[in-house]
């Protein structure tokens, strides 16, 4: 592959790895393999829409030279933005509530972007909330623009452009099952359709969503607050297209963080609890379905343990949280007492 220009060109072209340990042992016979998002420069697949969703905005004249790139995140899409801005000059603001973790604000200013703190308790209508702030610093500013990755058609473009074709021409057109969590939904949609579109229909679409968001909930009664990171929402975005999954299966926490910490012991694959859930939604559906040796199941790891360190890889943490029997099922025994 030689040297890339810039780190914007490692974007994308993520591997694939079969899982040989956690299919087994949930009595999976199908070939479950994991696309490893954390392995683009930013460390999540949300490199993606920041490229393609700043490439866009210049297109269209919304960010002009000396522009400034203006969003309520804290995590991975912020990443992304400031990666993608730097090296074409953008100054990135990020409006975050004051419940973001110091480490999370770090990064992001590591990345040169400057940090607006909010606060959480308040209403999304608030004028103090950080959708508010956003939306004013981007009034106030000369040359700001507003991504809004919940309703920028260039999120799930940007994967029905990249991360299917990728799948499509790694499993030889031999992937039979895609699975992913669905946050703003711009991953499912466009890798989705993308499967779809080029299989004539014959690739299944499996979303998978955190006990508690709206995605799988019956009704409003079912829907409640959950702990996994990314995933989930309590309503629908515009990028998420409702008519790509053809089923949704509906994860616990404790199940997602279990599979999660299963992922790293076992499989050697240190990634977030949002890929734990896609993990273990794909073998609950592959049990459920009974999918056989020829089908395989393509499952989208969206980001790295690494950021979740002090949280579902803290047994302390876990503990506190009311997971104590998911670490006592998933710690080795230590040798030092
Ligand atoms: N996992 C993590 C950790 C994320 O940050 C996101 C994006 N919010 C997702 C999963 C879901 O991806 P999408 O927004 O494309 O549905």
């Amino acid at each position: 592959m030689g040297i890339a220009d810039s780190t914007v060109d490692l974007i994308g072209n993520t591997p694939l790895v079969r899982l040989n340990h956690l299919p087994q042992a949930a009595g999976v016979k199908a070939q479950v393999v994991v696309k490893l998002e954390y392995m683009n420069p930013g460390g999540s697949a949300k490199d993606r829409i920041a490229e393609r969703i700043i490439d866009a905005a210049e297109r269209e004249g919304k960010l002009k030279p000396g522009g400034a790139i203006i969003e309520p995140t804290s995590g991975n899409t912020g990443v992304g933005l400031a990666l993608v801005a730097q090296q074409r000059g953008y100054r990135t603001i990020f409006v975050v509530q004051d419940k973001v973790s110091q480490s999370k604000r770090d990064v992001l200013r590591a990345y040169g972007a400057e940090i607006v703190v909010a606060p959480t308790d308040v209403p999304a209508h608030d004028p103090r909330s950080y959708y508010s702030v956003a939306d004013r610093l981007t009034e106030r500013i000369p040359g700001a623009f507003q991504p809004n990755q919940y309703d920028n058609p260039n999120g799930p473009a940007s994967h029905y452009a990249t991360t299917g074709p990728e799948i499509w021409a790694a499993t030889e057109g031999k992937v039979t099952h895609f699975v992913a969590g669905i946050g703003t939904g711009g991953t499912i949609s466009g890798t989705g359709r993308y499967l779809k579109d080029v299989s004539d229909g014959k690739v299944t679409v499996v979303g998978a969503d955190p006990d508690g968001s709206i995605y799988s909930a019956a009704s409003p009664a079912d829907q409640h607050q959950y702990d996994v990171e990314g995933v989930g929402k309590e309503k629908y975005p515009g990028a998420f297209d409702r008519a790509v999954p053809d089923e949704i299966v509906r994860v616990r926490d404790a199940a997602a963080f279990e599979t999660t910490r299963r992922l790293a012991s076992e499989e050697g694959l240190l990634v977030g609890g949002s890929s734990g859930m896609a993990v273990a939604a794909a073998l609950d559906y592959a049990r459920e379905h009974d999918l056989g040796e020829d089908d395989l199941v393509v499952v989208l790891a969206p980001d790295s343990g690494r950021s979740y360190l002090e949280k579902i890889f803290n047994d302390d943490w876990m503990r506190g949280h009311g997971y104590g029997d998911v670490v006592e099922r998933t710690s080795r025994p230590s040798l030092v007492a």
